[in-house]
C-alpha cells in the first residue's frame, strides 16, 4: 500500500540557502567556491546547497583540528569535557524535533522514525559523557625491584577523521563525536554528500554549547575529493568510517601512508534465522522490519531470512500479509512506515538486484516495483520478498541496501549455521526460537559481531557492536571504543 495522504511541512529556519564548511570555528565557503545541491529523496527537490569541500579544505580543517588539539582544549579536565557533553546533550534534546525534521527531509526516513531516535541519541551522548575519565593513569602490580615504579598513562590519539554515511547520519556522527569529545581528541567530519545537513546543524549546537574553535570541523563534499583527502592525510591520526566495504578498502589503502588507526563498520548480509518453534506473532513483524526498517538501508539488516522448512509456507504467507500492509511514502506523513531510498542511484541499484534475483530463479513473492503515481518523483520502492532463494545466488551474497528480503529454507540447526556462516560478511545475525539451548548454540556459532535473539536491532551504547570478516573491524560503543581513541603509554621509573 502506498501513501498519498496530505500533510503539513513543518518549518525549520536552518533549511534552504547555502551551507558552509566549519573550519576552526568559522563558517566559510569551500576554497574553490563550488557548491552542490542536496536533494530530498521523497520529492527529488533540492533543499539546500552545500559547500563542495576538497583536499585544500581538508588540509585547512586538519590544521585547525591539530591547532585545537595542541591548544586550550588539551588542558580541559575530564570534568570540563563531561560538562560540555552534558550541555550538548541538553541542546540536542531541546532541538531534536528540528533535527529529526532535517534528517527526514535530507535522507527520507519517516519522521516517526527520526523523532524516535531522540531517546537513543540521548543515551549515546550520556554514555560518552560518562567516559571522560578513561584517560587516567593506572598503577598495576608489577614484578620490578622495589625502587622501580611502573604505571600506564593514556593520551588522546589526536586528530580524528570521521567519514559519515547517509543512512543514519544523526546517529552515526555521535559514534565519532562522543568518543572524540570524551577523550580530548579533535575531529574533522566528512558527512555523506547525500545527507550532510544534520551534521552541520549539530556542529552549530556544539558551538552554542561552548566547544572551543577547531575541536570539531565539518567539511562537506564528495567522497572522491574530500573523503579520500581525509583518509590519506598525513596529519590525521585515526579514521572512523561507516559505509560500503568497497569504500572501506580504499580508506584502508589511503590510510597506510602514516599508519593511521582505522575503524571500519562496513557492509553486511546478515542471517536472520526463524526456527519452527518461534513465536511467529513476534518473529514475522520482527524479521520483516529487520530488513524493511529505514527502507533496508541499514548495514545490520537481516537480509538473508533463513526459515525452517516445516514452517516455510505459513511464515511466507504471514510475511507477505505483513508486507502488503506497510505504507510507503513521504516520511512527513505520520502514517508512513517506509520512506524513499536515498537517491536515484540507489533506486536503480535495488531495482537491478530485483531483476538479478528473478533471472537467477528466485521466486518474486511480492513487491519489486518502483512506486510512482501520486508519490511523484521520489525514489520509492515496494517492500520486496524473494522466496526459494539459494544461498549461492547474488541476491543472497551481495549487499543490496534496499527493502529486499531473500527467504532461504533450512532443515535443522546445523544446516542453518552452515548457511548463516557461508558469507563474506559478519556484521550481525538474528535468531527466533523459544528454545534457550538453540538460542545459545546459534549465538555461539554465528560468526558475526552482534547477535539478536527474539529481537532485531536493539543496541546499548555501553555494550556496543562491531563486525567480523569483510564487515570491518573496531568496536563502536562500550569502553573498548573509548580506548581506541587513546594511546597507551608505559612509564617505568627508577626512583632509588
Ligand atoms: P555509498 O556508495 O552508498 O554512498 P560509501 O561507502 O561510498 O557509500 O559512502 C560512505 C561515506 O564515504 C560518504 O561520506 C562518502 O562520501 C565517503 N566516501 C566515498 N568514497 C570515498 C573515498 N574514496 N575515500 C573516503 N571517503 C569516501
Amino acid at each position: 500500500m502506498n501513501s498519498t495522504q496530505k500533510f503539513d511541512v513543518p518549518h525549520s529556519a536552518f533549511l534552504g540557502g547555502s551551507k558552509r564548511l566549519l573550519i576552526g570555528g568559522k563558517w566559510q565557503q569551500a576554497s574553490s567556491g563550488k557548491e552542490f545541491g542536496t536533494v530530498n529523496p521523497a520529492t527529488g527537490e533540492v533543499i539546500a546547497r552545500l559547500a563542495q569541500g576538497d583536499a585544500t579544505d581538508v588540509d585547512r580543517a586538519v590544521a585547525a583540528a591539530r591547532h585545537a588539539f595542541e591548544g586550550e582544549w588539551s588542558r580541559w579536565t575530564p570534568y570540563e569535557r563531561q560538562r560540555l557533553l552534558m550541555r550538548v546533550h541538553d541542546l540536542i534534546e531541546k532541538n531534536f524535533e528540528e533535527l529529526a525534521l532535517i534528517e527526514t527531509l535530507d535522507m527520507g526516513a519517516p519522521l516517526t522514525r527520526t523523532k524516535a531516535l531522540k531517546n537513543w541519541a540521548s543515551q549515546v551522548i550520556l554514555f560518552y559523557a560518562s567516559q571522560t575519565g578513561a584517560g587516567g593513569t593506572s598503577t598495576p602490580h608489577h614484578s620490578l625491584p622495589g625502587q622501580f615504579s611502573a604505571f600506564k598513562l593514556k593520551a588522546p590519539v589526536g586528530v580524528v577523521g570521521g567519514i559519515i554515511p547517509w543512512n543514519a547520519p544523526l546517529i552515526s556522527q555521535w559514534w565519532i563525536l562522543g568518543p572524540t569529545l570524551a577523550t580530548g581528541c579533535t575531529a574533522v567530519l566528512k558527512p555523506a554528500e547525500d545527507a550532510s545537513l544534520t551534521a552541520l546543524r549539530v556542529a552549530e549546537l556544539l558551538q552554542e554549547a561552548g566547544m572551543p574553535d577547531g575541536v570539531v570541523n565539518v567539511v562537506t563534499g564528495f567522497g572522491r575529493e574530500a573523503g579520500s583527502a581525509l583518509a590519506a592525510h598525513p596529519d590525521v591520526d585515526r579514521i572512523a568510517f561507516t559505509g560500503s566495504t568497497e569504500t572501506g578498502r580504499k580508506i584502508v589503502e589511503a590510510s597506510a601512508g602514516n599508519m593511521k588507526r582505522v575503524q571500519l563498520e562496513l557492509g553486511g548480509k546478515s542471517p536472520d534465522i526463524v526456527f519452527a518453534d518461534a513465536n511467529l506473532d513476534i518473529a514475522v513483524p520482527g524479521a520483516a522490519m529487520a530488513v524493511y526498517g529505514n527502507s533496508g538501508q541499514i548495514c545490520t539488516a537481516g537480509t538473508r531470512l533463513l526459515v525452517q522448512r516445516s514452517i516455510q509456507e505459513e511464515f511466507l504467507a504471514r510475511l507477505e500479509d505483513f508486507s502488503s500492509k506497510l505504507r510507503v511514502g513521504n516520511g512527513l506523513d505520520p502514517e508512513v512506515n517506509l520512506g524513499p531510498l536515498i537517491s536515484r542511484k540507489q533506486l536503480d541499484r535495488v531495482l537491478q538486484y530485483v531483476d538479478i534475483g528473478s533471472k537467477e530463479g528466485a521466486t518474486l513473492a511480492s513487491g519489486g516495483k518502483r512506486l510512482g503515481g501520486e508519490l511523484g518523483s521520489g525514489y520509492f520502492i515496494e517492500p520486496t520478498i524473494f522466496a526459494s532463494v539459494n544461498n549461492e545466488m547474488r541476491i543472497a551474497r551481495e549487499e543490496i541496501f534496499g527493502p529486499v528480503v531473500s527467504v532461504i529454507p533450512f532443515d535443522d540447526a546445523e544446516d542453518a549455521l552452515r548457511i548463516a556462516n557461508d558469507t563474506d560478511y559478519g556484521l550481525a545475525g538474528g535468531i527466533w526460537t523459544q528454545s534457550v539451548s538453540t538460542a545459545h548454540r546459534m549465538a555461539q556459532g554465528i560468526k558475526a559481531g552482534t547477535i539478536w535473539v527474539n529481537c532485531y536491532g536493539a543496541l546499548d551504547p555501553s555494550v556496543g557492536f562491531g563486525g567480523f570478516k569483510m564487515s570491518g573491524y573496531g568496536w563502536k560503543g562500550g569502553s573498548e571504543h573509548v580506548e581506541s581513541f587513546l594511546y597507551q603509554k608505559a612509564v617505568y621509573m627508577n626512583i632509588a
